[in-house]
């Protein structure tokens, strides 16, 4: 049974002490919570601040946007994967669409950030997802595919369980316009049977896959229904801490 996996990524939003009064709010909120794990993606200059204030909260870690795929270097800038380890970072997103489409990220780049942060003992949230052009051109497969592929070259079957897929279809987020369930679901299972193609059954099984575009809390129950969709990672709906809160209960919901 894989856990589900609720991550907020809320981009370049919100200084070390929003992040304090959010968090503070958040906690309140959420109570106890015992069946899904959570992860909050803040800006690196919230870290430090959320992973001290959340040391005692067992099902909340703290994530990075981020990072370089060198360990340290002439890189004025740029953040390394060993760095966001030190500060008790568990998981980092890589290849999301924003990085690919403003920042230039190509496959290549996204492989050796997913092989220098699993080196470090960060998970890698590894971001994949279409344009709308490319969906309307029925490349959703093959998109999926190359991203996949590419994103894991040489990755190793023991590290895959140390992976999370994010299924992120460009044209959903910060849109409104979410994946419906089955659509979201048509393209989990295709990820899944190609993670299998790639690294066998049992390993494919094991990988959670999130879907992200648009989950707000009206959705969320629905698409956490689906066979192969094994949590969130949230945008825009994130920014509130009592909308990221019901957002979980409706995943909690899911499980019933
Ligand atoms: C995201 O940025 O990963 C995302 C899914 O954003 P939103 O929820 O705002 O669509």
């Amino acid at each position: 049974m894989r856990k589900k996996i609720l991550a907020a990524n809320w981009k370049m939003n919100l200084t070390h002490s929003e992040a304090e009064s959010y968090l503070e709010t958040f906690l309140s909120e959420i109570g106890q919570v015992n069946d899904v794990e959570i992860v909050i993606i803040p800006p690196f200059t919230a870290i430090p601040a959320l992973v001290s204030a959340s040391e005692k909260v067992a099902f909340l870690r703290i994530g990075a946007q981020n990072m370089h795929w060198e360990k340290n270097g002439a890189f004025t800038g740029e953040v390394s994967a060993t760095m966001l380890r030190a500060l008790y970072v568990k998981y980092v997103i890589i290849g999301h669409s924003e990085r690919r489409m403003l920042f230039g990220e190509t496959d290549e780049i996204v492989n050796r950030k997913v092989r220098s942060a699993l080196d470090a003992g960060l998970r890698p949230i590894l971001c994949v997802g279409e344009s709308l052009h490319e969906r309307d051109s029925g490349e959703v497969e093959e998109v999926l595919r190359r991203q996949l592929r590419k994103g894991l070259e040489n990755v190793v079957e023991k590290d895959l369980s140390e992976i999370v897929v994010a299924y992120e279809p460009c044209w959903a987020i910060g849109t409104g316009r979410s994946a419906t369930p089955v659509e979201a679901e048509q393209s989990h299972a295709f990820i899944r049977s190609d993670l299998s193609e790639l690294f066998g059954a049992t390993a494919a099984d094991r990988v959670r896959i999130q879907y992200g575009g648009s989950v707000k809390p009206e959705n969320a129950e629905d698409l956490m229904r689906q066979k192969n969709i094994d949590g969130a990672l949230i945008g825009g709906a994130s920014l509130d801490p009592r909308s990221f809160a019901r957002i979980i209960w409706r995943a909690e919901a899911a499980l019933a």
